[in-house]
């Protein structure tokens, strides 16, 4: 028989093999969990499945009733794990999971965005492999395809100002600032061996270090310059070479990295010669509320007098340093400007975020760039002292807080931006040269849809010979039929573009798709949005985010509480360039197509800053009645029409009923001059 100690031992030494073996298990549970993460990452699946959840707890609840296993006990464990994987996924997709190695893009190795990128891994304890791309585009681009984790790219350097490519890739991309470093640039001259420096007949460096360097390398009276990609090759090329009249620039660290000697340090035109670099994410990662934090974002000033001040004086007001402001042009409009602001601030406090609100609603547009750790304010923060992090306690709604915009507090109404009481003066939205809104008052016309570049070309002659200012033509068409004219698509919008181009008029068109609005943004001035796609808020956020004015269109049943909501939608992501356009709403009446409300103009007057446009051609849907309403919208209040005129009315491929003959548009606008507007 045995001891009843060595039965003892048996019996522990059974359950240390399976503590050993649930170890185990809960290892692979969360390399599963990892390879889960990445998937959803990949198609861009929230982290969070409630309804997942719950299955998992009642199929263990199950397996633990038949093994005969504590319900509660197992119920607990498999919360926690639960809890564990979700915050790992998000700490995962957020690219700052210590376990795991982060894949970070740099451009060029052996650059200082390459050696910034090190510094900033390893002040944060944090594992990474650096992915050398040739440039900030590829970088963000295997950013946004999910090859990396992070992309670090410099953003402003002491001697040589802001980096132009980041700040356009910045306004361009849809990713976020989660972090900043800042580097001491030291650069220096490196060879195989010393070498008098009369003697270097060839300098190898990347274009940054040419041109830091430019004083220092005029006085190599030998000496030709050649341009290389990164630090990394120009260094290997030299090493190779062997010849010592051959030399690199860059960091020491690079030269040690190559075997190369240092000949010369601090040979930059500024002793003090530092860069900022930002650390993007795909996704914003919450700051703690006592790290000192930084906010940067994109700012379009309103056409007015000391726009700007204003916008700025509501972050003086609120008490928000500002750390930065720099300008630069807008695309597409000369002369033009929009600006790049940093300040001190976290979205996720609730004074920064009452800030943001008031801004948006002083500026033309606002895209806000990330709150991240801040390593380079004046207050005591010293670098790698606030790491971003993903708070233990952190939940997939607070990293949805910081994404979306917060919420309208319960004594506001739906649109709170869109409303009087966020602006009193009318906005003024500017196309082209002309500005809607305000005092003024113009015409919108063209064709339903763009047919063939002669129609939308004769078109276009005719409405801008009659007064018109801004040429319309559909190219996407939501029609009620999908056996109906579809539309020529992008096709089509060439040659509306064309016919702009060659008329010196601004273009309006429909945008139907999300996957539609950049490309189109790139070709129209306005974007139009359809009565049946006013509550496509997928769309409406969409073009929250681009800089082009907007025509949002009455849904054909909606309210004008639900219009504004709708708006508000596109304001409260940044852009506040949203005209609004009545087409008729659905009523009893079956006489007209629809029931053009021109009661919504006084009211909208009184409720929204916001133009206010009049579509008679839906509203009525008969050719003979637009002009008595296109009168009566003037006299109204309206800001301007938007007409449909066709060189052939009864031939139109889309709505023939209600097109004009270049003859009626003609005597249409001139019966509006006759109008007098309300006042
Ligand atoms: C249009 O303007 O051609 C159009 C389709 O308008 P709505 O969305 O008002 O029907
Ligand atoms: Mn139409």
């Amino acid at each position: 028989m045995a001891e009843p100690e060595s039965e003892l031992l048996a019996l522990r030494n059974r359950l240390g093999d399976l503590d050993q073996r649930i170890v185990e298990l809960i290892a692979e549970r969360f390399r599963v969990v990892g390879d889960v993460a990445k998937e959803k990452a990949a198609s861009d699946t929230a982290i969070r499945d409630s309804d997942r959840e719950r299955q998992v707890l009642a199929a263990v609840e199950h397996i633990a009733r038949s093994e005969g296993a504590p319900v509660n006990l197992v119920r607990r464990i498999y919360r926690d794990l639960l809890a564990e994987s979700v915050s790992r996924q998000v700490s995962s997709r957020s690219g700052l999971l210590k376990e795991v190695a982060l894949r970070v893009a740099v451009r060029g190795e052996h650059s200082f965005g390459f050696l910034a990128a090190q510094k900033y891994l390893s002040t944060r304890d944090v594992d990474g492999e650096l992915v050398v791309t040739p440039t900030y585009q590829a970088a963000v681009d295997a950013l946004k395809a999910g090859e990396v984790d992070l992309a670090v790219l410099p953003i402003e350097n002491t001697a040589a100002g802001s980096v132009d490519d980041t700040y356009d890739l910045l306004r361009e991309s849809e990713v976020s600032i989660v972090g900043e470093e800042t580097s001491s640039v030291d650069y220096c001259l490196c060879g195989v061996s010393d070498i008098p420096l009369g003697a270097i007949s060839q300098v190898l460096a990347a274009g940054d270090g040419l041109e830091q360097c430019s004083r220092f390398l005029q006085t190599l009276p030998n000496a030709s310059q050649i341009l290389h990609f990164d630090t990394g090759a120009a260094m290997r090329l030299v090493h190779a070479a062997g010849d010592a009249t051959h030399v690199a620039i860059g960091a020491p660290e690079a030269a040690a990295a190559h075997g190369l000697v240092v000949l010369r340090r601090g040979i930059a035109n500024h002793a003090e010669n530092f860069t900022r670099f930002v650390v993007l994410s795909r996704h914003p990662v919450p700051v703690e509320l006592s790290a000192p934090c930084k906010t940067s974002l994109i700012l379009i000033a309103r056409h007015e007098h000391g726009a700007l001040m204003r916008s700025l004086g509501v972050l003086a007001a609120s008490g928000h340093s500002m750390t930065k402001l720099e300008s630069r042009p807008r695309p597409g409009r000369p002369f033009e400007y929009m600006f790049f602001v940093d300040f001190e601030g976290n979205i996720a406090d609730p004074r920064t975020a009452d800030a943001l609100d008031d801004l948006r609603s002083t500026a033309l547009h606002l895209k806000v760039l990330g709150s991240y750790p801040a390593t380079t304010t004046t207050g005591d923060a010293q670098p790698g002292d606030a790491t971003p992090l993903v708070p233990p306690d952190a939940s997939v709604e607070a990293l949805e807080t910081v994404a979306t915009p917060r919420p309208a507090t319960k004594a506001s109404k739906n649109y709170r931006l869109a409303g009087r009481g966020a602006r009193s003066d009318d906005t003024v939205i500017r196309v082209g040269n002309l500005l809607i809104g305000g005092g003024g008052f113009l015409v919108m016309a063209g064709p339903c849809s763009v047919e063939s570049a002669d129609q939308i070309n004769a078109t276009a002659r005719a409405v801008r010979e009659a007064g018109a200012q801004i040429l319309r033509g559909g190219v996407f068409k939501p029609r009620t039929s999908p056996y109906a004219f579809q539309g020529l698509g992008w096709e089509g919008l060439e040659q509306l573009a064309a016919a702009g181009r060659a008329t010196g008029m601004p273009i309006i068109s429909e945008v139907m798709a999300v996957d539609q609005v950049r490309r189109m943004a790139e070709m129209v001035d306005v974007l139009q949005v359809g009565t049946r796609n006013m509550q496509n808020f997928d769309l409406l956020r969409e073009l929250g985010k681009v800089d082009r004015p907007i025509l949002l269109k009455r849904g054909l049943s909606s309210t004008i509480d639900e219009w504004l909501g709708a708006a508000e939608y596109i304001l409260a992501i940044g852009n506040q360039q949203v005209m609004l356009c009545e087409r008729g709403i659905r009523t009893f009446e079956t006489s007209t197509r629809n029931t053009l409300d021109l009661c919504a103009i006084p009211v909208l007057r009184e409720l929204t800053h916001l133009p206010v446009i009049v579509d008679p051609s839906h509203g009525t849907g008969h050719r003979a009645y637009v002009a008595p309403m296109a009168k009566a919208a003037r006299a109204a209040g309206a800001h301007g029409l938007l007409i449909e005129v066709h060189p052939d009315p009864d031939k139109a491929l889309s709505d023939a009923e209600q097109s004009l003959s270049f003859p009626e548009f003609l005597s249409l606008m001139r019966s509006l001059q006759t109008v007098v507007p309300a006042a």
